[in-house]
C-alpha cells in the first residue's frame, strides 16, 4: 500500500520548548502531555474494601498520603462519552489542524485500558452510533468523519478533500503482527527521509464510514493475541496500535496551487504495566514478559528522559530505537506530536502498589513539554 508522504524531516526533529530546534522546525504552539487518570468502577468482589485512591478534586487524587495532580481525574462515575470529551474530541481538532496526535492507555492488567480505548466487542458489533459503551477509538473516528464533512463543505470553493486510511498492529514479544492480515508476522520497522518511520508491508485500509471502521476494529481485535495469566484470564499481553492517516488537499485561492497536509492519529492500548512477579509467569511466559517489559520499560525510560530534558533544558540522546514500541512511536513521543495518556487504575486494595506506580508514571509523563509542529508541504 502507498505510504503517506512524510513531513519535512527537519520538522520531525525532536523539539523542546524554547530550544532552537523548535524554532527551526516552525513550531506553532506549546503542548505538554495531557494526562488523564481514570478509575474504573469496583467489581463485585472489590466493593467491600476501602478505596485505595481518593479523588480530591477534578484533577487530583490522594494515595498513601500523597497528592498527585494531572489534567483531569475521571472517577468511577465517568462515562465513555466523558472520556471522549476530555481526550478524544481535542485530539480530532489537533489532527485536523495538521498535528500528529496520539493517545496511550497505560495501567496494570484489568484496570480498564481496553475498555477505554475500544470498548467491549459487543458494543462494536451493535449499533455503533448509539452504544454508550463504545470506547475512544470508534468515537474519535465518528467525530473525525463528521468534522471532515463540515470542513469540506466550508471550504468547497478551495476544493478541500480529505482521505483517511487505517492500520492496526500488535507488538507481542518484540514482534510486530498485522492485525488486519495476521499472516503478516514479524514485520520490520523502517525509517527513511521521505517516509519517516513506518512498518514495511503493513496493511492500510481506506475508511470513510463508521461501517468501515467497525468492520476494521472487529477484525483487528479478534486477531489479537491474548494470554491467560493468573491475574486476569482475558488480559492482553501485547501492545495494540491503531493508526489513522489523514491526508488533505486544498487549492490556494491566490495562486490556484494545491497544498497537501498529512497527520496521524495513533491509538495505543499498552500491555499491562504490572510487575511480572505478580502474575506467576514461568518459562515461555516469562520470556515473553521480559520482552513485553522491554517495550514498556523503554517507554518508561523515554518518559523519564523527556521529562528531564523538559525540566533542565539540556539536550540528551533519546534512545527511541531500543524497543519496537518506542521506535515505532518515536514521532508520537517526540517533537511533532500532541500526546495524551489515559492512565487507568483500579480501586481495589490488592492493586494499591500497582496503582501507586501507575500514578508515578503518569506524573513523570506530565512533566514532558513538547512543541508540536504542523506537517505541511
Ligand atoms: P485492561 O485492558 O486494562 O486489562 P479491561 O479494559 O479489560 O482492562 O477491563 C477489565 C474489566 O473491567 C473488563 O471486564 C471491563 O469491561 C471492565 N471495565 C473496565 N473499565 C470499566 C468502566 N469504566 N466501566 C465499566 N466496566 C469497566
Amino acid at each position: 500500500p502507498p505510504r503517506p508522504p512524510s513531513s519535512n524531516p527537519l520538522k520531525r526533529k525532536f523539539a523542546l520548548e524554547g530550544s532552537e530546534n523548535a524554532v527551526a522546525a516552525g513550531a506553532t504552539s506549546d503542548s505538554g502531555v495531557k494526562v488523564v487518570v481514570r478509575m474504573r468502577p469496583p467489581k463485585q468482589d472489590e466493593e467491600d474494601g476501602e478505596m485505595t485512591v481518593q479523588k480530591v478534586s477534578c484533577d487530583s487524587v490522594l494515595i498513601n498520603g500523597q497528592t498527585f495532580t494531572f489534567d483531569a481525574v475521571a472517577d468511577t462515575a465517568a462515562t465513555q462519552l466523558d472520556i471522549f470529551e476530555l481526550v478524544g474530541a481535542p485530539l480530532v481538532e489537533n489532527c485536523l489542524a495538521g498535528f500528529n496526535s496520539s493517545i496511550f492507555a497505560y495501567g496494570q492488567t484489568g484496570s480498564g485500558k481496553t475498555y477505554t480505548m475500544w470498548g467491549p466487542a459487543h458494543a462494536l458489533s451493535e449499533d455503533i452510533l448509539s452504544n454508550e459503551q463504545l470506547g475512544l477509538t470508534p468515537r474519535i473516528l465518528e467525530r473525525l468523519f463528521s468534522r471532515i464533512n463540515e470542513e469540506e463543505m466550508k471550504h468547497a470553493e478551495r476544493q478541500l478533500k480529505y482521505q483517511c486510511r487505517c492500520s492496526f498492529l500488535e507488538i507481542y514479544n518484540e514482534q510486530i503482527t498485522d492485525l488486519l492480515d495476521p499472516n503478516q508476522k514479524n514485520l520490520q520497522i523502517r525509517e527513511d527521509i521521505k517516509s519517516g518511520v513506518y512498518v514495511d508491508n503493513l496493511t492500510e485500509e481506506s475508511v470513510s464510514t463508521m461501517k468501515d471502521v467497525r468492520h476494521l476494529l472487529l477484525k483487528g481485535l479478534s486477531n489479537r493475541r491474548t494470554g491467560a495469566t493468573s491475574i486476569n484470564a482475558e488480559s492482553s499481553r501485547s501492545h495494540s496500535v491503531f493508526t489513522c492517516i489523514i491526508e488533505s488537499r486544498c487549492k490556494s485561492m491566490a495562486d490556484g496551487l494545491s497544498s497537501f497536509k498529512t497527520s496521524r492519529i495513533n491509538l495505543v492500548d499498552l500491555a499491562g504495566s504490572e510487575r511480572q512477579k505478580l502474575t506467576g509467569a514461568a518459562g515461555e511466559r516469562l520470556k515473553e514478559a521480559g520482552n513485553i517489559n522491554r517495550s514498556l520499560s523503554q517507554l518508561g525510560n523515554l518518559i523519564n528522559i523527556l521529562a528531564e530534558v523538559s525540566q533542565t533544558g539540556k539536550q540528551r540522546h533519546i534512545p527511541y530505537r531500543d524497543s519496537k514500541l518506542t521506535f515505532l512511536l518515536q514521532e508520537s513521543l517526540g517533537g511533532n506530536a500532541k500526546l495524551a495518556m489515559v492512565c487507568a487504575i483500579s480501586p481495589a486494595q490488592s492493586c494499591k502498589s500497582e496503582t501507586f506506580s501507575t500514578l508515578r508514571f503518569a506524573q513523570r509523563a506530565k512533566a514532558i513539554k513538547n512543541k508540536a509542529v504542523v506537517n505541511e508541504e
